[in-house]
Formats: structure tokens, C-alpha cells, sequence
């Protein structure tokens, strides 16, 4: 018999790749903290209660060390817990941790889509000189073949460069200024999301790096979340940085978007 599946929360409290303002480490041990505060239950939306869920496990921080590359870090201790049958929802970290991670995903799903919400298309080559900044992921992403499609919405700061990175890497970017959209994508096979929270907007959100407005709102992004027509198998959640938060407004919507993402993971 087919053993079934767990859901692993796992934190990755680094922002060395942050190319603007660090704070997002401090986000995993904040999030964890919001979800068993008591300001909110355990039940999600889509009707599973996390609480004595047997699948749904903390899975602690990842351990970074001094002598290896991040990147190694990353890979190898998730690569572990895949291995032994548990899907990861991860909480960042600045994005540039969703390039090992997906590296890891690929090893386990030779099908692989993933859904990315964002401001910002991520696909610069070089950002102030670093292939690995928080800019850059899914430009590494597209290169070493780590899915077979990449989708984007929540897009609002495109220049040439970004739009000649879609175009060589054939990325299905949505901008904010076309939403909503005529028609809703869907996907074929398992799916990633990468939840960058500068792709919901300021006002519900100002705890990020980078604030752009016009973005979506935390009720858009929690029904595309919902409706995702196939499994899904793996999620992050990057890019809070509680140093900019106001009034714990982002660390309730982040705490609340791990609960409806466990939700839609456990259905699967
Ligand atoms: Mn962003
Ligand atoms: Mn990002």
C-alpha cells in the first residue's frame, strides 16, 4: 500500500540575497509564533483543521552552515524529507531560496508546473552582480530545466530586460495591468506555488522589501490558491520582512495564507 503523504512546514530563515532591505529571516520563527498565539483556529477554509492533522507536521529550520553554498544547504536537507514522502511549505527567506528548493522538488516530480505570485518577474541574470539575488531565481529556474511551466501573476514592474527573459524563456507572465484575466489558466500535473508577498498589495501587506502598488488582495490570491485544478504538491512563502510589517498586519495574512495552503496540500 502507498504510504500516504505528509505536509512539512519548513522554515529557511536566510536573506543574504536580499538585494534591498534583510529582515526576511526573521519571518519563519514570527509565522510559527502567529499560528499558535490563539488570534486564530486551526480550521481552513477548504475544511481540514491542522490541529492532531497525523499528516501535517513542523519540520523545524533549515541548518545553514558556514563552509557550504546555500544553495547546497537547501538542496540537500530538503531533498531529505522528500525523500521520506513529505511535501514542503516553506516560509522564507528572500525568493533566492526557491531555486534549491525547486531543485529538489525536480529530483521527485520528473512533471513539474509551477504558479508564482509576485510584483516582480525574478528573472534577472545578474542583479548588482549576484546570479543568486533575490531578483534572479527564476532565471536559474528556467536554466537548469527545473519545470515545464512557469506561470506568473501579481507582475507589475516589467522593463526590457525582464520582458526579453520571458520571451527567451517562454514564461506565461500575466501583468497586473490585463487583471483580472479573460480566461484563468490551468495546469496539467503537479503544481509549485511561490508566494513572493509583495505580489498582494501594500495595503494588505506592507510588511516586504519591495512595496509596489497595484497589486492583488489577500482574497484573490487565497481562491486562485483554492482553485488550482491539480495537485498541489509544494509551496513558499517568501519575502516577508517583519522589520517593515505595521501592526502585525502580514504576519497574520502570512500565517493565514500557511493555513489555506496546508489546506489545499492536504487535499490533494
Ligand atoms: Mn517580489
Ligand atoms: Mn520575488
Amino acid at each position: 500500500m502507498k504510504r500516504k503523504f505528509k505536509v512539512g512546514l519548513l522554515g529557511v530563515p536566510f536573506d543574504d540575497n536580499s538585494s534591498f532591505e534583510k529582515g526576511p529571516a526573521l519571518a519563519p520563527d514570527l509565522i510559527r509564533k502567529i499560528l499558535s498565539s490563539g488570534s486564530l483556529n486551526s480550521a481552513t477554509e477548504l475544511g481540514f483543521d491542522l490541529k492532531n492533522n497525523v499528516q501535517w507536521l513542523d519540520l523545524g529550520n533549515i541548518n545553514f552552515s558556514k563552509e557550504r553554498h546555500f544553495i547546497e544547504d537547501i538542496f540537500s536537507q530538503s531533498l531529505k524529507f522528500l525523500a521520506d514522502n513529505t511535501r514542503l511549505l516553506s516560509l522564507g527567506g528572500d525568493h533566492s531560496i526557491s531555486h534549491p528548493l525547486l531543485k529538489a522538488y525536480r529530483e521527485y516530480f520528473p512533471k513539474l508546473n509551477i504558479l508564482h505570485i509576485d510584483a516582480h518577474s525574478d528573472l534577472y541574470d545578474s542583479f548588482k552582480g549576484n546570479r543568486y539575488a533575490n531578483a534572479c531565481p527564476f532565471a536559474r529556474v528556467m536554466e537548469e530545466g527545473l519545470c515545464d511551466r512557469l506561470v506568473q501573476i501579481g507582475i507589475r514592474t516589467l522593463n526590457s530586460h525582464q520582458r526579453e527573459q520571458i520571451s527567451k524563456f517562454g514564461v506565461e507572465s500575466h501583468e497586473m495591468k490585463d487583471w483580472p484575466l479573460k480566461k484563468m489558466f490551468e495546469f496539467d500535473g503537479p503544481v509549485y506555488l511561490s508566494l513572493d508577498i509583495d505580489g498582494i498589495d501594500p495595503a494588505f501587506a506592507p510588511g516586504v522589501s519591495h512595496r509596489e502598488p497595484g497589486g492583488l488582495t489577500s482574497r484573490e490570491v487565497i481562491n486562485i490558491i483554492h482553485k488550482i485544478n491539480t495537485p498541489l504538491v509544494g509551496a513558499d512563502i517568501v519575502e516577508f520582512n517583519p522589520n517593515k510589517d505595521i501592526d502585525n498586519m502580514t504576519s497574520q495574512l502570512a500565517a493565514k495564507l500557511v493555513k489555506e495552503i496546508a489546506g489545499k496540500m492536504l487535499s490533494n
